[in-house]
């Protein structure tokens, strides 16, 4: 789960790493509002979206007046956003970031992500920050033992290699503790403080923060999932993910209800194999009952780009007589107006292909997941014709 720079920075600084102070605005005399009570003579009026690349973008601007920062929001509110890092149809920016500009003398770069290698955390640094870090070279890394925690003789290392010293070593070895205290207590899978300027006289300031965190761990940080702007992720995932399902929204045409995260990604092959491409990956869990089921159908069928639905389940724990009964209640609650495919195995499967064949519904069974591939791409080629 990725959160806005606000809310990183908000929660960064409950940590003891220097911010700019900074107001949200969601309309534009908010941001005037927001600029003439933070005070001073320039702004920065950031573009809150959760991606990267905002400043190359014109995400960032700068603000000489309360009147341009409100023209500059109102330019950025309810407009899409396009940079390297959101795709060609950009994101929509629902709230801007205003703070006080601040004089930059030196861009540096910070960042703690999780090696899989070693598959230990692991701090970064370079001297070359900004919006020009993912060409650069030069980067530092320490790798941390999580048993011991980030070092102070780490931080120092990585300070010396930032070009740190004197007066601006202790901070820098405090900003560095507190960036990993938080990763560790939020269960983040990155924080990323680019940049973290040196400003004018000589401060330590993180003017961008980008905090992601480990989903599988949300449910210990209430804190954290409160943190969650829906607006910034797929509708489709959010409600699949309210509903028990694991659903990934990806842009071919076969739809695909299947049980297990494995059998899933061997779903998603078979139908490659055959020619034609996945609208998504789902996993509907073990044990799902009818009404996950029939949920599973509503979500796929909401992707305008379904042409077909392959259903591939292997039951072990789950039910074929259960999965058979949320199709049909599928099928009641709405008009299902493309092929299916159904492949069942296992628990109960007699009973699952009683419960489909009596059900007067217009669907294709096949025995082995090859030939329901094959079944699904060629209903899709009628589909086009
Ligand atoms: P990103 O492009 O999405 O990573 O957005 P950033 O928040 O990193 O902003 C991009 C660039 O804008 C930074 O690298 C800075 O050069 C510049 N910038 C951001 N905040 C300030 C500020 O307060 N003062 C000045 N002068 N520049 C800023
Ligand atoms: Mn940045």
């Amino acid at each position: 789960m990725n959160v806005h720079e606000h809310q990183a920075k908000e929660l960064l600084s409950s940590y003891g790493v220097p911010v700019p102070p900074g107001g949200v605005a969601y309309a534009p005399h908010q941001a005037a509002a927001a600029a003439a009570e933070l005070g001073g003579e320039r702004w920065v009026v950031k573009a809150q979206v959760h991606a990267g690349g905002r400043g190359k973008a014109g995400g960032v601007r700068l603000a000489g007046s309360v009147e341009e920062v409100a023209a500059i929001a109102a330019n950025l509110l309810g407009s899409r956003l396009v940079t390297a890092q959101t795709g060609p149809d950009g994101a929509l920016v629902g709230r801007v970031l205003v703070e006080p500009a601040v004089g930059i003398a030196r861009e540096l770069y910070l960042g703690l992500v999780v090696d899989r290698g070693p598959q230990r955390p692991v701090l970064l640094g370079s001297t070359s920050g900004g919006v020009d870090v993912e060409g650069a070279g030069g980067l530092v890394r320490e790798t941390i033992d999580p048993a011991l925690g980030l070092q102070d003789f780490q931080c120092r290392k990585v300070a010396a290699a930032l070009g740190l010293s004197g007066p601006q070593l202790r901070p820098a070895v405090a900003l560095m503790r507190a960036l990993y205290r938080c990763f560790e207590e939020t269960d983040a899978l990155q924080i990323e403080v680019n940049p973290l300027a040196v400003t004018d006289d000589g401060a330590l300031l993180a003017l961008d923060a980008k905090v992601s965190f480990d989903d599988n761990a949300l449910f210990r940080r209430a804190e954290v999932g409160g943190l969650r702007d829906l607006d910034e992720e797929d509708p489709k995932e959010t409600d699949a993910s309210q509903h028990g399902l694991n659903y990934i929204a990806l842009d071919g045409d076969v739809g695909c209800i299947v049980n297990g995260a494995g059998l899933a990604m061997a779903t998603m092959d078979a139908i490659t194999l055959h020619g034609a491409r996945p609208a998504n990956f789902l996993d509907v869990g073990g044990g799902a009952s009818p009404e996950k089921v029939a949920n599973a159908f509503r979500i796929v069928l909401t992707d305008p780009n379904v042409k077909t639905i392959l259903v591939n389940i292997f039951a072990g724990i789950n039910r074929c007589d259960w999965i058979a009964e949320g199709i049909v209640e599928a099928s009641r609650a709405q008009e299902i107006d493309v092929p299916v495919v159904a492949r069942l195995a296992g628990t109960n499967v007699e009973e699952g292909r009683r419960i489909l064949a009596e059900s007067g519904l217009a669907l294709t069974t096949a025995d082995n997941l090859d030939d329901a591939a094959a079944a699904a791409v060629a209903s899709l080629n009628g589909a086009r014709a």
